[in-house]
């Protein structure tokens, strides 16, 4: 019992921390699975580390351009799909509407649309990837209709 506190205190067996994402790591675990960067050893840092929503969106062409040219870049990232509590009335409401209204077929796929993506990167890499959301923005927006 004492060994295993004493190892525990050395630090090997303590948990690490993503200081992006936040998720909690151990056995010996030192790089985020997620976002591949190191990982910190305590939950205080990981939450002192700055992380800024880089990009968020309904558009799966943009998100994946976007996810596409980080990587190239090799700037850490965490991306997850929207589901905020500003998403649950939406969705709540869609439903509603959509009990009422299904005999007229209206605000079919409303729900749908409300699906979206959140990317958040390190503050400390927000205004170089800045550049890249709007450099993509100016490359697909011609294209649409
Ligand atoms: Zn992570």
């Amino acid at each position: 019992m004492q060994s295993f506190s004493q190892i525990s205190s050395i630090g090997i067996l303590s948990d690490m921390f993503c200081p992006l994402c936040k998720s909690e790591y151990r056995d010996g675990v030192t790089i985020c699975n997620d976002c591949h960067i190191p990982l910190v050893m305590t939950s205080e840092q990981a939450q002192k580390s700055s992380v800024r929503t880089l990009w968020e969106g309904t558009d799966e062409k943009l998100f994946n351009q976007l996810t596409a040219a980080l990587d190239d870049a090799g700037v850490p990232f965490t991306s997850e799909l929207r589901a905020g509590p500003d998403q649950m009335i939406p969705l709540l409401l869609a439903f509603v509407l959509r009990l009422i209204f299904w005999r007229f077929g209206l605000f079919k796929g409303y729900a749908e649309k409300q699906k979206g993506w959140r990317v958040r990167v390190l503050s400390s890499d927000y205004s170089r990837t800045e550049e890249m959301v709007t450099g993509l923005r100016h490359a697909i927006e011609p294209e649409l209709d």
